[in-house]
């Protein structure tokens, strides 16, 4: 496995992988769990040429301290992705991504309108702006991305459909811990008491599944919240029922053929985001 600190390093690693062989791609954030190496298993399902970037994209943290304390374990990143069978890490410096100020805006087609938008402005433009320079750089001909983002995954679809990117984008199912908790690099930033309460956020969404019939989308995202919130070591930021495909809020259950729930909890400081499939 090469690991490439550097743009020219990249470059020089891309130089190795024979024209017309594919490419396949997982942009990370590092500090990696099972849940990223399940991409990169992925990956190579489709390629050997499987390259993963560890990199902490400033422009997609709208909290400084978010930023600040984002966890890095590079070493032990780079150990687990050698143990995986990656080919390529890439751990570029902000400069190499941000050669000037990025201060494109991208057209997200009002998929950030709800969920994550609102609450974390700039977020998803900040996405688009690193995702895009990413595939820029490395040119991949798959790129996987997990469902744990859903909104996330819906709007590098999207984008990557408008901007013309001759890359195909694959869903990943999201991996959870034995309690259900879904796997997150914030996890390790939890208290023993916030860990043991996080996994009732899956629950209840499991929960909300079988609930779909006897109850409206408002009734059941009010349920869900009073569930959640029920646990002294939980605090609710949202709970919202969209339309999987426009990200728009849906108040009968006949507004969409496929719906999603997704869920954004504080378990103290710590932010998780959740959802999942209602319909
Ligand atoms: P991040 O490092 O958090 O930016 O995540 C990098 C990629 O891993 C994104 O495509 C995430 O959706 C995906 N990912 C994060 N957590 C999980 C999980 N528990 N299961 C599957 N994919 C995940």
């Amino acid at each position: 496995m090469k690991i490439c600190n550097s743009l020219s390093q990249l470059e020089a690693a891309l130089q190795t992988i024979g024209p017309g062989e594919d490419i396949g791609f997982v942009p990370t954030m590092g500090a990696l769990h099972k849940g990223h190496i399940s991409l990169v298993s992925k990956s190579l399902s489709y390629t050997k040429n499987t390259i993963v970037s560890l990199f902490v994209n400033p422009t997609q943290f709208n909290n400084p301290n978010d930023l600040a304390t984002y966890p890095r374990t590079e070493e032990a990143d780079c150990d687990l992705l050698r143990q995986a069978g990656a080919s390529i890490v890439f751990i570029p410096s902000v400069n190499d991504i941000y050669p000037s100020d990025d201060n494109r805006l991208f057209d997200l087609g009002g998929l950030d309108s709800y969920g994550e938008g609102p609450k974390r402005p700039g977020h998803f433009n900040g996405v688009a702006q690193v995702v895009t320079r990413l595939f820029d750089i490395v040119k991949p001909t798959y790129a996987f991305f997990g469902e744990k983002d859903f909104q996330q995954l819906a709007i590098i679809k999207y984008i990557t459909k408008g901007l013309n990117y001759p890359v195909t984008i694959v869903p990943c199912p999201t991996l959870r811990e034995d309690d259900g908790l879904a796997m997150s690099s914030r996890n390790m930033l939890l208290s023993p008491e916030h860990r043991e309460a996080a996994p009732v956020i899956y629950r209840c969404l499991t929960e909300a599944v079988s609930m779909v019939g006897s109850a409206t989308p408002q009734e059941l995202s009010q349920k869900v919240t009073e569930m959640i919130n029920s646990n002294p070591m939980l605090e609710c930021e949202y709970i919202e029922i969209l339309n999987s495909l426009t990200l728009q809020p849906v108040t009968r259950w006949d507004d969409a053929a496929e719906v999603q729930m997704c869920a954004a909890v504080f378990a103290g400081k710590v932010r998780l985001i959740d959802n999942i499939k209602l319909k």
